[in-house]
């Protein structure tokens, strides 16, 4: 007897059997969430309810139907999980008893994958950053002076983070007007950012700072992230602490974690930093190395608008880790670092509007004729990503998809 995977020809396909991703979800008339894992385009495991029967030791951290308890398991539980998952799914001799545990995708609604403790934005792309820095500061050095030496970030607000599908309601805040009056009401520069996820699972120790090589043992995986922005907001409030309110008001995750085990094949070499950082955030040494070849897509009401590159990050996600624990803070499960925009050195490589449309000066024509400086009501971006698998296939990070609703609506 053949696999599922054999059955359903999903060798190769994007979500195969290199990739198993998790998710959580509900089907109509059964409110109570559970865990899945996602099988090709047209199907969902329910591993919660396969969990009783096939894996009973691991059964109660999966019978919650989030990814709260197998994260805070530690990464020698998520191998044996997925070991176990792959089995069922490639094994023919499992054949009649996965397939009554098989939902059709199209029936499972989506919700938070995880309960999203804490939520760090950073700022590692280069090109992203320089632009900014063009924009914002014209004239002056594009890159601040600790750019090079850090990875720059924030605490961002974790309880608005959403999963994809969730509308977002176009924020309103503080602005200045051109004549310098100051105003309050709906953003009219309202954003995107294009950005890739990663979901700490292990805790770490108050005190202790994580180091490069532990990284492995804390990241359980990866999502895709729409960092909606609102620059006239975040213009006006940035100085002199940072994003706030023209972050806080949404921020939508992919549905589907893909764990890092799938993503062996997507480890890249980072670019070459210059200077040569700290002792606590020299990669220089490490193997395998933590950049991450994911190429990113950003659609526009189905309009491709860009082709983001996650694998030239300046700062890779372990550097990220190390910072945020560099001073005795510690890691919760849950907690969401998000690599900041992801921005390559070409123009359709830009992960957001500010770029693309060079803060509007340059407006982006639609296929329809109506132009963009920024988004309009009903407007939906959508962002997609694959990275390399074995054998040449690709591993699939799903999508994340939000449309803005109009204020006050
Ligand atoms: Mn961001």
């Amino acid at each position: 007897m053949g696999s599922i995977v054999d059955e359903l020809d999903l060798n190769g396909h994007p979500f195969g059997p290199q990739t198993l991703p998790y998710g959580s979800f509900t089907t109509p008339g059964r409110p109570e969430p559970r865990l899945g894992v996602r099988v090709g385009d047209e199907r969902v495991l329910d591993l919660t309810a396969a969990a009783e029967p096939l894996l009973p030791e691991h059964a109660p951290l999966l019978e919650e139907g989030t990814l709260d308890r197998l994260l805070a398991a530690g990464p020698e539980t998520w191998a044996r999980v997925r070991a176990a998952v792959t089995e069922w799914l490639t094994e023919g001799r499992h054949r009649d008893r996965i397939v009554p545990l098989l939902v059709p995708a199209e029936a499972a609604r989506p919700r938070l994958p995880f309960t999203v403790a804490d939520y760090v934005d950073f700022y590692a792309s280069e090109h992203h950053a320089t632009n900014l820095g063009r924009i914002l500061r014209p004239g002056g050095e594009p890159l601040t002076p600790n750019w090079r030496h850090m990875p720059i970030g924030y605490h961002g607000r974790a309880g608005t983070v959403v999963v994809s599908g969730t509308p977002v309601t176009r924020p309103a805040g503080q602005r200045r007007e051109p004549d310098g009056t100051i105003s309050h009401g709906p953003s009219r520069r309202l954003d995107f950012e294009a950005e890739v996820g990663f979901v700490v699972g292990t805790a770490s120790r108050p005190g202790r700072p994580v180091p490069l090589a532990e990284a492995d043992r804390h990241l359980f995986g990866v999502c895709l992230v729409n960092d909606w922005s609102a620059r006239d907001i975040q213009a006006w409030e940035y100085v002199p602490l940072g994003p706030f309110l023209g972050k806080s008001f949404a921020t939508s995750v992919s549905p589907w974690v893909v764990p890092l085990a799938a993503l062996d094949h997507a480890r890249v070499a980072p670019p070459p930093r210059e200077p040569r950082p700290l002792p606590y955030l020299d990669d220089t040494a490490l193997s395998p190395p933590w950049g991450l070849d994911l190429k990113l897509t950003v659609e526009l009401n189905g309009h491709r608008l860009s082709h983001p590159p996650a694998a030239g990050l300046y700062w890779t996600a372990a550097q990220q880790l190390a910072h945020l624990t560099a001073n005795g803070a510690w890691l919760r499960p849950g907690d969401l670092l998000a690599s900041g925009t992801v921005s390559g050195p070409e123009r359709d490589q830009r992960g957001s509007l500010i770029e693309l449309t060079w803060n509007g000066a340059e407006p982006l024509t639609l296929p329809d004729g109506t132009t963009r400086a920024f988004l309009a009501d009903g407007d939906e971006i959508t962002v997609t990503a694959t990275a390399p698998g074995p054998a040449g296939a690709r591993i699939g990070l799903g999508e994340v998809r939000g449309r803005v609703v109009r204020w006050g609506t």
